[in-house]
């Protein structure tokens, strides 16, 4: 593949062995770093902006992401080691989820005439709200909220593990989107289709707009079809902000499943969860306790198996 090709084989002082994904602003590699008596560690490494010159904004919003990270340590939330820079090339130094995100999971069950089994759809959000609730209360030293709000939930942005691990990534990185966006420089936008409608009018928004994210991709996962669906930004951002969509109970999905994802998706913020965990929990009373027991090995599975299909 010509891709590989132009691949670059050192990042400063790391190894590039292989490539992990592509977002609108970076690509992600997997790379070795080698330490004392032979250790060699893999990890990810994302760069910024890869064959442009990186404007001013988008360093510093990288560099926010680093420092957003700094105060974030959670299982299910990818660390960050590192933000680094030589000859013009930033990046950060991340742990490395070997699997996949949950988009090319979704678009590969798609392809095997699968989707994603309804207990490990619900143990994945419930993964996914524990740690945004975690990442919305976080505290400066002064003991300040410091008001992390994700801004960017999507599928995209949830990483799964051959072992069954769920961490969320791409923290800090939503408001470049925003900026690139207007000054278009060419680069892939990023998706409208689960922004909240605070966020969609860019009015003020809260924690609770990153529950209404959750809700679409709940919603997404239970049904197999997003509830605003379509290509143009500008028309799925009216329809989120008009709130009408597709009746989930239809689906088959049951109630008190349905109900989580309504609350989620409330469009007023005051009728959402108070926070997160609240939502967590609701889900989590939403389901037999014995469905989910299995949900992780599942999971593992499911990732393992296409992984290694390639
Ligand atoms: P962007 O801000 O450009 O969207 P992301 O951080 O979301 O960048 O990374 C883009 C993709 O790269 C992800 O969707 C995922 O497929 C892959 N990726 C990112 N971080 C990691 C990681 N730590 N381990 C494995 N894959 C990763
Ligand atoms: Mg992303």
């Amino acid at each position: 593949m010509s891709a590989a090709k132009l691949s670059p084989t050192r990042i400063g002082p790391y190894e590039v062995v292989g490539e992990l994904g592509t977002g609108g602003f970076s690509r992600v590699y997997r790379v070795v770093r080698e330490g004392g008596s032979g250790f060699r560690k893999e990890l990810a490494l994302k760069i910024l902006a890869p064959g442009i010159e990186p404007t001013q904004d988008m360093v510093m919003m990288m560099a926010d992401e680093a420092r957003i990270a700094r105060h974030l340590h959670h299982r299910n939330i990818v660390a960050v080691h590192e933000f680094g820079e030589q000859g013009g090339a930033y990046w950060l130094l991340l742990d490395l989820v070997d699997g996949l995100d949950l988009r090319t999971f979704l678009g590969e069950q798609r392809r095997r005439k699968g989707w994603i089994p309804l207990p490990v759809a619900v143990e994945v959000v419930h993964k996914v709200l524990h740690a945004l609730h975690y990442a919305h209360g976080r505290r400066d030293e002064s003991g300040r909220k410091l008001g992390i709000v994700h801004r960017d939930m999507t599928p995209g942005n949830v990483l799964l593990s051959r072992g069954g691990l769920v961490a969320i990534t791409d923290f800090g990185l939503a408001r470049i989107r925003l900026k690139i966006a207007e000054t278009e420089v060419g680069i892939t936008r990023g998706t409208s289709s689960y922004m909240s409608p605070e966020q969609a009018q860019g009015r003020p928004i809260d924690a609770r707009s990153d529950q209404f994210s959750v809700g679409i991709m709940l919603y997404l996962l239970l049904t197999g079809a997003l509830p605003f669906p379509g290509k143009d930004d500008i028309k799925v951002m009216k329809s989120i902000v008009r709130g009408k969509y597709p009746s989930i109970s239809e689906a088959g999905v049951p109630p008190s499943l349905a109900d989580v994802v309504y609350q989620l998706m409330a469009p007023l913020a005051a009728d959402r969860f108070p926070d997160a965990l609240a939502a967590a929990d609701a889900l989590s009373r939403a389901v037999p306790p014995e469905w989910r027991r299995d949900a992780d090995r599942t999971l593992g599975r499911l990732v393992t198996r296409i992984v290694d299909d390639g």
